[in-house]
């Protein structure tokens, strides 16, 4: 049997396939948490990205409400915008209903949906229905930035310090005990949309992404993106999770980042604690090393067998 190639491998097929001629608007393509796209003659950027939210992968209609899982499929997006240093301006949604869901329902998912929305400035712009037996949500999200200054992955060099917002592995404690602090960090997620732009504005960030599939492996791709390895220690934790549940748990949505050495970093940003975590080295790219011992990637990959 051919083995499964994971989500990164194919990820990379894809980028590989997909020709981007230079000299055209779309100056990021595919691998960042944002694509950047540069109107000609405009000031600023546009960024865009895309998320699948689906029934029994990334929520379940026993545990989650109708209004919990409309603003978890804006917030994942969000969170990438917040990763470019962007401000969100409009959304697509794509909605396939399950064959479950009934009207009252429908209106619970825009509800939640649409209260982010207006919390972030972000506007429902369009999208599609559809019917299906279990429910999945497509959609995107388009955030503006400064020309030229979208936080990027593939920043970081030698002697730049990592860093983390907030305390990591409680969305994976709240998903394994299903109640309490924890389990409401798992479906109130908030997308970190005025930190990524004092990143961006202020510190001056040399690489920048969301934690979405677990510390160890997105800080992996990190270092692949910027060609460079790190030296990491225990990130903080939240509190009651294994410090296998902040290293390796997936969707925590705080920010992963990094600046030059000697850059100020505030211990807090608007009551979020801002960690250092490491230091970015020269090496074998994607090499990570926690407390000096080689740490494998054990994040969520959807196409690990
Ligand atoms: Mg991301």
């Amino acid at each position: 049997m051919r083995a499964r190639p994971s989500e990164t491998e194919l990820i990379d097929r894809i980028r590989r396939a997909a020709e981007r001629p230079a000299g055209r608007e779309v100056v990021l393509g595919i691998g960042d948490d944002c694509a950047v796209y540069r109107p000609r003659r405009a000031s600023g950027d546009l960024v865009f990205t895309t998320d699948m939210l689906i029934e029994d992968v990334h929520f379940r209609r026993e545990s989650h409400t109708a209004a919990q899982v409309g603003r978890k499929a804006l917030a994942r997006g969000l969170s990438d915008i917040a990763a470019m240093g962007a401000e969100p301006r409009f959304c697509l949604v794509s909605l396939a209903a399950g064959s479950w869901t009934d009207g009252r329902w429908i209106d619970g998912f825009y509800r939640g949906l649409l209260a982010l929305a207006r919390q972030t400035g972000t506007v429902l712009a369009g999208g599609d229905l559809a019917r299906a037996g279990k429910l999945y949500c497509d959609i995107v999200v388009c955030g503006a930035v400064p020309r030229g200054s979208a936080l990027r992955r593939d920043g970081a060099r030698p002697g730049d310090r990592i860093y983390v917002s907030g305390r990591l592995g409680g969305s994976a404690l709240g998903l394994a005990v299903g109640k309490g602090k924890a389990w409401r960090r798992h479906v109130a997620l908030q997308p970190r949309l005025a930190l990524g732009r004092f990143l961006r504005a202020k510190l001056k960030a040399t690489a920048c992404m969301d934690l979405s599939d677990g510390l160890s492996l997105d800080l992996r791709r990190l270092c692949l993106a910027s060609g460079v390895r790190a030296d990491m220690q225990a990130p903080p934790r939240f509190p009651g999770a294994t410090l296998e549940q902040a290293l390796h748990g997936g969707e925590d949505y705080e920010l992963l980042f990094t600046v030059r050495r000697g850059t100020r970093v505030p211990g807090e940003f608007e009551g979020l604690e801002l960690t250092r975590i490491g230091e970015i080295g020269r090496g074998r790219p994607g090499d990570v090393r926690l407390e000096g011992v080689p740490l494998h990637p054990g994040g969520y990959d959807h196409f690990r067998a």
